[in-house]
């Protein structure tokens, strides 16, 4: 059988190599990486099922009851937060009413929003704790699903954001192409995920940190899956002097500086045509 990319559809996936990582029972187990040769989209493979992994966020396993400490990374977020709105609003073409996070964690993102040019905004999150802790500190009632903003606003969106959420989506090209769906024309949706050319330096040094990422994107492979659902890309940042430092100082920056900063992550904007 002949695997495909999922991405540009082409049989050219190759093996890459193999990094060792912990399970959630902390037990070491081979995590095996394949690439597309044509468009450099990765994926690995997780013994652990795709549903144990989303199911730990519903749960809310994993995530710090600290809400000093969460206060404080929201924070330091503030800045990219900023940028992302701002090279956003520039990007949209018309109206700039109605904005939504999909998957807004702790509302680092909508806080930013609450206080910009957008006149309404909408968090989307699965996570019981990110709900409780955004109303408790932003007095924000956050959604479960689309169907459930649909009940709040009619009108098509004008902004959409997705901060580091795209790689940990089993159907990760449905929900985008339902987002899609949902934005107006001369609307923009905003993506933010770590950039693979940036990780795979600490793939042979580290145990694999990132178990929950699925799927793993380059400039190439994300730029590709932005015009197969329509979206001209506006604007895209690669960041290359952080994700230098990012890879000299490897996860020891993350250690100390408790991943505040997203160190290289591709920031690509798309316009609906
Ligand atoms: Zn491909």
């Amino acid at each position: 059988m002949k695997l495909r990319c999922p991405i540009c559809e082409r049989s050219s996936l190759c093996y890459v190599t193999r990094s060792l990582s912990l399970n959630t029972i902390n037990e070491y187990y081979a995590y095996e990486f394949w690439r597309c040769r044509f468009c450099g989209f990765v994926f690995a493979s997780n013994p652990e099922s795709v549903s144990q992994i989303t199911d730990a966020y519903e749960v809310d396993q994993g995530y710090t009851r600290d809400f000093d400490a969460i206060l404080i990374t929201n924070g330091a977020h503030k800045g990219i937060c900023k940028f992302q709105v701002e090279i956003t609003r520039r990007a949209i073409v018309g109206r700039t009413k109605i904005a939504l996070d999909y998957g807004c964690g702790f509302g680092a993102l909508l806080n930013v929003l609450s206080e910009s040019c957008f006149e309404e905004s909408y968090g989307i999150e699965i996570s019981n704790l990110c709900h409780l802790f955004v109303k408790r500190f932003y007095g924000m009632d956050l959604l479960r699903t689309l169907d459930e903003l649909r009940a709040h606003t009619t009108e098509p969106l004008d902004a959409i954001f997705m901060n580091t959420v795209l790689e940990h989506l089993p159907n990760f090209q449905q929900v985008l192409a339902d987002l899609v769906r949902e934005l107006r024309p001369g609307g923009c949706i905003t993506v933010m995920v770590p950039n693979w050319n940036r990780e795979r330096l600490s793939l042979r040094r580290y145990i694999w940190p990132h178990t929950g990422h699925l799927w793993h994107f380059t400039p190439k492979s994300l730029g590709l899956l932005f015009r197969k659902y329509g979206l001209q890309v506006v604007y895209s940042s690669r960041l290359p002097r952080q994700a230098q430092t990012a890879s000299i100082l490897g996860y020891e920056a993350v250690r100390l500086f408790g991943y505040v900063v997203p160190f290289g992550d591709l920031i690509y904007v798309g316009s609906k045509a």
